[in-house]
């Protein structure tokens, strides 16, 4: 048994998600060294980082795509280290933007059911048997929670149109449509602006923001600047470690991620 320090921004017991110690080494290189997060239920946490810090490897181990070498992920207390990447989905640790799947043949409706509906079939958050919905109060329900997404994300005057012919920020739009659509209770997205221009970023930025300000976020970004304004909290990585956790404030002053910034690579 090893006793974990929790971050220290948070030193708390209720966190959403928690990694403790969390280490991933390929071959004798160590990509992520020791990394203790707290996420605390409704906080948006940025994890910042020159690139080559770790950020991604330690998206990869949160989600499941990885494994990590040692260490632990818990997710509302439970240990989700060894847990396949689907199994976490249902149990609410939301898809990220790149591993939804937008159908390009399929309407933005249809893709946005699709979404609702497999949830709400996996998760048996509308019973299927012994239940007292009918099919069709079912169907009505995933109708509804569609709906709603739509409109959340400002697509409900296009959602007859083909996924393929929308614009690349209107994708974008769909995408988290999709994480919304499965009700998670911790969204986390790594780079969700990688790609575009200034406008379209600050615009996702915002979008993030407004859609999902009642979500429990963790978003993974190199560009420190573009976190600052939106994030309750900041954890910056370096060479896999943490160097320090804080609000965005106390991380901007901080002589140490000015360095790790100014040092590493910054695009
Ligand atoms: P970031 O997302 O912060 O840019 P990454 O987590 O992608 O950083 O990578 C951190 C370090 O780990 C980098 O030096 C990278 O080259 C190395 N790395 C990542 N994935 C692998 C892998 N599959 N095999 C070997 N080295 C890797
Ligand atoms: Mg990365």
């Amino acid at each position: 048994m090893t006793t974990t320090q929790p971050d220290d921004f948070h030193p708390t017991t209720d966190a959403v998600l928690r990694t403790e110690e969390l280490t991933r080494e390929f071959g004798d290189f160590v990509a992520l060294d020791r990394v203790n997060l707290d996420v605390r239920d409704g906080e948006f946490r940025s994890v910042i980082g020159p690139n080559g810090a770790g950020k991604t490897t330690l998206f990869n181990c949160i989600t499941g795509a990885l494994a990590p070498t040692s260490g632990r992920v818990r997710f509302r207390g439970e240990d989700v280290t060894r847990m396949a990447p689907h199994e976490r989905v249902r149990q609410g640790m939301g898809r990220s933007f790149q591993i939804s799947t937008v159908f390009g043949g399929l309407t933005v409706r249809e893709n946005v059911r699709l979404a609702a509906q497999s949830v709400a079939e996996s998760e048996g958050k509308i019973p299927f048997h012994r239940s007292l919905f009918s099919p069709t109060d079912r169907f009505e329900e995933v109708e509804s929670r569609t709906d709603e997404v739509l409109s959340e994300i400002g697509l409900a005057d296009r959602s007859d149109e083909h996924a393929r012919a929308l614009a690349h920020g209107d994708r974008r739009r769909l995408e988290l449509g999709l994480v919304l659509a499965t009700d998670p209770d911790l969204v986390m997205l790594d780079e969700p602006t990688a790609g575009m221009g200034n406008e379209e970023t600050q615009r996702t930025i915002d979008l993030i923001n407004d859609v999902l300000a009642e979500r429990t976020l963790l978003l993974v970004e190199h560009d420190i600047d573009l976190v600052m304004n939106v994030s309750d909290s900041v954890t910056v990585l370096n060479r896999g470690q943490v160097l320090t956790t804080g609000s965005p404030e106390a991380v901007a002053a901080d002589d140490e991620v000015q360095q790790a910034y100014l040092g590493g690579v910054r695009e």
